[in-house]
């Protein structure tokens, strides 16, 4: 029992469906639901419902509190290549893997080594 976690939904002991009714007859209560995993929030909420009404009473806070954007996030041109996979490899295995930047549009075919090596960078321009 221990091991259950509860949906973090503010409104959820509200919401009326049959599994969430505990006790027996004229001592019923209508509960917040309780299970081994949820899908939604990070497995924090039993649906999106309930993770709005989280977001809707303490979103404003949570922001304000991790920091709310002052100024846009730019992806640059140094910071804009991701790696990809053709699984067509039409032209070839040669051009299977490769990187390519978001910004400049620009491709670079990559060997399976370098997609594989999370700690590959593209280092000059
Ligand atoms: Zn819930």
């Amino acid at each position: 029992m221990s091991d259950l976690k509860l949906c973090q939904g503010t409104k959820c002991h509200t919401y009326y469906t049959q599994d969430r009714v505990k006790g027996t007859k004229g001592n019923k209560t209508n509960q917040t639901r309780r299970r081994s995993s949820f899908y939604y929030g990070n497995g924090n909420f039993c649906s999106l419902n309930c993770q709005n009404d989280w977001f809707n009473d303490f979103g404003e806070r949570a922001i304000n509190h991790f920091g709310r954007l002052n100024e846009p996030i730019r992806l640059t041109e140094e910071n804009a290549w991701v790696k990809n996979y053709d699984y067509r490899s039409y032209r070839g295995e040669e051009d299977r893997y490769y990187i390519f930047n978001n910004i400049t549009k620009e491709r670079r075919p990559l060997t399976e080594e370098q997609y594989n090596d999370t700690n590959y960078r593209i280092t000059e321009r």
